[in-house]
């Protein structure tokens, strides 16, 4: 009996669902009797795998870290999404979908986006798939991530600001849905995280899957057990996480940890995105989750010095788990973060992404014993925020 599987409404409990405009409902209901058909075809599956082998470059490794290992006392395995193609886990969600769209005979792809990695993601697979690309992106994301808008524009996205709001990732998803409304017909939306009305959440985490496949078979081979003992992500919406627990959630023995961004701390909400310690029950994007929101349920504007990470929603799965206490969640600071991410730079020479961080600076806050195996998700590469890094950490001009 499957404890904390989705049921057949789309709901992890009370969270989840599709709540969508009427317009919406023909494509969300298209979509829903189609993907684990489509997602189980022999073709489909073997077009994958070949891809996600050969172009993504899985399975990426799982790197026993020896200094980090020595440092934390653990034996501490790090799984290196952020050696994908074009940086981060979020490829194998884009491209996922995008072959899942072409099955479905659509041929024009809109995309939100907050560091810029999913619609990079995006705009690559569309590339590589002659499909047209439209991608929202909050204005004040497109100043600061603008490393990443220009490969969308060379990548052959039309990138398109969004101004109201923040200018951030809320309000880049609204825009893209407000287009998917106006061109249902022949339009896909790719959403970026285990986010959205059923059934994007399932079908992304299913995609993102792979990586706690490949993690079980490499520690077997590696440890020679399929078990860790820990397992360790950051959660903006949630995907890697998702992606790094999926073939564990039902194997309690696993102890599952979640970071999520909490910017300057806990006590101002407008200076943090810790959904998950301070959100509430509500309707966010199509799905019944936990939400940042004031006391009159005006959506709060998230803030975290990683725009992959501000999004005052959290995926259904993630609020689901934290709250029957299958997963631990901590609230990581910017300063935690900015310094986790000089921390494993300077013990393994690796430049995490600012996201992937919030993961790293759980490290301290763990009792570990020595023996336990633990496997941390490095969720993305660090090269978008080398701005960011450079400031905090004073690198010189
Ligand atoms: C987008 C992104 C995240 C946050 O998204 P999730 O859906 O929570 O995984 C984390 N890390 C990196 C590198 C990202 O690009």
């Amino acid at each position: 009996m499957e404890k904390y599987a989705i049921n057949e409404k789309g709901y992890y409990g009370r969270f989840g669902g599709a709540y969508v405009p009427e317009i919406l409902q023909k494509n969300i209901t298209e979509l829903k009797e189609n993907y684990l058909k489509i997602m189980n075809e022999p073709s489909f599956k073997a077009e994958l795998e070949q891809l996600l082998h050969d172009y993504v470059g899985r399975p990426t490794p799982l790197y026993f870290a020896k200094r980090l290992s020595e440092k934390y006392g653990a034996k501490i395995y790090l799984k290196r999404e952020d050696l994908c193609h074009t940086g981060a886990h979020k490829l194998n969600n884009a491209l996922g979908q995008l072959l899942l769209a072409k099955k479905m005979g659509k041929t024009r792809i809109v995309a939100e986006t907050g560091a810029g990695q999913h619609g990079v993601g995006t705009a690559t697979v569309c590339a590589l798939m002659n499909m047209k690309c439209v991608v929202y992106m909050g204005a004040t994301d497109v100043k600061r991530q603008y490393l990443n808008v220009q490969r969308m524009r060379m990548l052959g996205a039309e990138v398109i600001p969004v101004t109201s709001g923040n200018g951030t990732l809320k309000d880049a998803t609204n825009e893209a849905i407000r287009d998917w409304c106006c061109n249902p017909a022949d339009t896909h939306y790719i959403i970026g995280s285990v986010v959205g009305p059923h059934p994007f959440p399932d079908m992304v985490a299913r995609f993102q899957s792979v990586i706690s496949e490949e993690i079980k078979k490499q520690l077997k081979a590696q440890e020679g057990r399929e078990n860790p003992d820990y397992l360790i992500a950051c959660v903006g919406g949630g995907s890697n996480a998702a992606g790094t627990f999926y073939h564990y959630i039902e194997n309690e023995e696993v102890k599952l940890i979640a970071a999520e961004a909490a910017g300057e701390g806990l006590d101002d909400m407008t200076k943090s995105a810790a959904t998950i310690h301070l959100g509430r029950e509500g309707v966010l994007h199509g799905s019944r989750t936990l939400i940042m929101m004031d006391e009159d349920g005006q959506i709060a504007e998230a803030f975290s010095v990683s725009a992959g990470l501000d999004y005052p929603g959290v995926g259904p799965i993630h609020a689901f788990l934290a709250e029957k206490g299958r997963s631990k969640v901590y609230a990581i600071t910017d300063d935690e973060a900015l310094n986790a991410a000089l921390d494993l730079t300077k013990t393994e020479g690796i430049i995490p992404a600012i996201e992937s961080a919030h993961a790293l600076a759980v490290l301290p806050k763990c009792k570990f014993k020595k023996d336990d195996v633990v496997v941390l998700t490095v969720s993305g590469r660090g090269d978008k925020d080398m701005n960011t890094y450079a400031n905090y950490f004073h690198l010189g001009e």
